[in-house]
């Protein structure tokens, strides 16, 4: 088997705004598997929350050894293989190779990669489409610019969050979700906001609070009327147990814990403890997006919106009907070249 990789800058078609950074630009990888005529495409990014570089990406790929391999069906072996050059860390990194295995694995057996997880399409909820913190004018025209996607999501976590929520409330009722990431500092004030949230059409409220506060956060998911979401929280199936009692769900992305497979995995844990389960994204093109969908019918709520944010996905975007990512039937991820 044969992996190589190469970098490619995503241009965000407006600057996007969290509680915390602005992106205008997103490094992406791409990375491909071949093996006897079969090509399997992966992409990951580094979170900006988690200590990956792109440095650490180029010095860890060129480590693995991918020649020894000659079988792709043989996952496991070569996701461990992958673990352990990692010293079980670069999650972001074995996330690229972790989608391109599995997209190489059903081509090779000529069936669409969700189906190496028995994963029923037709149970794929309705993703959100994100907006990002801006002025009232520029949230305005992005609302309005929307088309396809039945559910906003929207970053709050700053001063103006009232505003911006009145400001969507004014040109849609569409449902949102609200992603404070950590933003709101004081826990009285955040369940307030929640209160208030939940009487404007809200789903769920992500990363309510900072990560290191597990009391607060605890103490606003016992009280709120909305269920709360980990993410920047939870990154690898070893964090899944913490959130019990400390939020209502967990934010699956492959980037935080590993690929397709840790994910499956995850999601077992989140069941068996009883605990929601959102799928999201970083920013990520049509690969990693295509890569999180798998496994996205297993979940409540599905974020997989990134490759509509930027102007240059160098594939096809995903098939959306009515606000559904709707996955493809051919072999594989069913990535399409533009
Ligand atoms: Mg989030």
């Amino acid at each position: 088997m044969k992996l190589s990789y190469s970098f490619y800058d995503l241009k965000r078609k407006y600057p996007f705004t969290i509680s915390g950074h602005t992106f205008i630009t997103d490094t992406t990888i791409f990375v491909k598997i071949e093996h006897e005529g079969f090509t399997g495409y992966g992409e990951s990014a580094p979170g900006y929350y988690f200590d990956e570089t792109i440095e650490d990406f180029t010095g860890y790929l060129d480590k693995l050894d991918f020649e020894q391999f000659d079988n792709p069906l043989a996952m496991d072996d070569i996701l461990d293989y992958c673990a352990r050059i990692a010293d079980g860390k670069l999650t972001s990194a074995r996330a690229a190779i972790d989608i391109a295995l599995h997209d190489l694995y059903g081509k090779i057996i000529h069936k669409p990669s969700y189906t190496i997880y028995n994963v029923d399409p037709a149970t794929m909820p309705e993703t959100t489409f994100t907006i990002g913190i801006d002025k009232p004018e520029i949230i305005r025209k992005k609302v309005l610019e929307v088309s396809g996607f039945k559910r906003l999501k929207i970053k709050l976590g700053g001063p103006n969050d009232k505003e911006i929520v009145e400001t969507i409330r004014s040109v849609t009722d569409l449902p949102i979700t609200v992603d404070a990431n950590q933003g709101w500092k004081d826990r009285n004030e955040a369940l307030d906001m929640i209160h208030w949230l939940n009487e404007r059409n809200t789903i769920f409220i992500e990363q309510p609070m900072p990560v290191e506060n597990w009391d607060d956060n605890a103490w606003v998911t016992e009280n709120s009327p909305l269920p709360t979401v980990g993410d920047e929280a939870i990154l690898t199936i070893n964090d899944v147990p913490k959130a019990r009692g400390v939020y209502s769900g967990v934010n699956i992305k492959l980037v935080k814990c590993g690929g397709i497979r840790e994910g499956y995995k995850i999601v077992q844990k989140a069941r068996e403890l009883g605990l929601k389960l959102m799928i999201g994204c970083m920013g990520e093109a049509s690969v990693g997006i295509l890569g999180a969908a798998t496994i996205a019918p297993l979940c409540d709520w599905v974020d997989l919106d990134s490759t509509w944010l930027f102007t240059n996905n160098p594939y096809e975007h995903p098939e959306l009907v009515d606000g559904i990512i709707r996955l493809s039937s051919e072999p594989g991820l069913g990535l399409k070249e533009l």
